[in-house]
């Protein structure tokens, strides 16, 4: 049951229309909470302090911001922070000149479960007043989250296919839903992770990719609708001897935009029970890849979750 202090009202709500939004998938106790009996930090606003702030791929307007969770005095160490895969939380900002507190959702992409710390990759917004207060912000600042807000939840007793697709920075909050199967050396869910971005210059965490290229049942492919290359042909893959010069190990690539056709080519042949597709990006690029995923797969909606 729900504490009054983790109820949720209309002033929870950022506005900005999320998919899931905190009225309709407000913050509850996680299965992982209940099975070591301990309370999760998130689930009422809670202060974190930033541990770091740093550029990443050497673009100053995207950061990974780390977090860790600040106890009061008197609090008993009973507690843990749980965010599953494929939640979100969302920061509550008190700034100056803003009458209202402000809301806008963030999705970690680590999560430490005893230690009680997160991090998020921030794609700063050019005159966004929330990217404008993360860019200034300084280790040891402390802000306010509360969560883990989603529907997601994976199942790994029935074994099936999934597609994970992502679009620009949204690849980050996809990382925890890959290795959640692949830590796991019972699970035999299969997956295809398909990244949506400009170019290679745009593939963010590139080594924790080929990290999970070890794996048998992972596979990924890189969709670079903008990638140049001295070919000349307009949609070289992997095999193009210049496109590959450009690729590491194990890397798979094709110069074109993702669409129904190129779905269907990734199709998992193993004989799974079925298949899912879990989409992260902006809502226009989450209801096109939706829209090509039933047509690919043949799927119904209940079998697609946007992030
Ligand atoms: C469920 C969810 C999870 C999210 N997780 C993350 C995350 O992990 N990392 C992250 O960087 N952002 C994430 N966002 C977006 C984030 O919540 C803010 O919208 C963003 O940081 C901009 O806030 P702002 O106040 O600076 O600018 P805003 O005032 O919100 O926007 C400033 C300008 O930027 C445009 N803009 C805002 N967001 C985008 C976008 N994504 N793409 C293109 N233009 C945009 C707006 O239309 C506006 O013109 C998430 C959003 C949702 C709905």
């Amino acid at each position: 049951m729900l504490m009054p202090e983790n109820e949720v009202d209309e002033t929870d709500c950022c506005g900005n229309g999320c998919t899931n939004c905190i009225l309709d998938n407000q913050p509850k106790p996680s299965q992982q909470a209940l099975v070591a009996g301990k309370r999760n930090v998130i689930l009422s606003y809670a202060r974190f302090k930033m541990l770091s702030n740093e550029v990443h791929n050497g673009d100053d307007q995207l950061r990974l911001l780390h977090f860790v969770y600040v106890a009061s005095d008197d609090e008993e160490n009973d507690s843990i922070l749980d965010i599953p895969p494929g939640h979100h939380v969302m920061l509550r900002a008190e700034l100056a000149g803003h009458a209202a507190p402000l809301l806008r959702p963030y999705s970690p992409y680590w999560t430490d479960f005893v230690a009680k710390e997160f991090k998020i990759l921030v794609k700063l917004q050019p005159g966004g007043p929330m990217s404008d207060y993360l860019a200034a912000l300084e280790p040891l600042q402390v802000l306010n989250f509360r969560g883990p807000i989603g529907n997601y939840v994976h199942d790994s007793s029935s074994p099936k296919s999934i597609y994970i697709i992502a679009q620009g920075v949204a690849i980050a909050p996809t990382l925890p839903l890959v290795a959640q199967v692949l830590d796991n050396e019972d699970d035999m869910n299969c997956i295809r992770h398909l990244m949506c971005v400009k170019d290679l210059q745009h593939v963010y965490f590139r080594d924790r990719l080929l990290e999970f290229a070890q794996y048998w049942n992972y596979h990924s492919c890189l969709y670079l609708a903008h990638q140049k290359c001295g070919c000349g042909a307009a949609n070289c893959d992997e095999l193009c001897v210049h496109l590959k010069k450009e690729l590491r190990y194990n890397e798979r690539a094709r110069r074109l935009r993702l669409d129904a056709m190129q779905l269907a080519a990734q199709k998992i042949s193993r004989n799974q029970n079925g298949s899912i597709v879990i989409i992260a990006g902006n809502s226009t690029f989450q209801r096109s890849i939706r829209e090509q995923a039933i047509i690919a797969f043949k799927l119904s909606d209940e079998n697609i979750y946007l992030l």
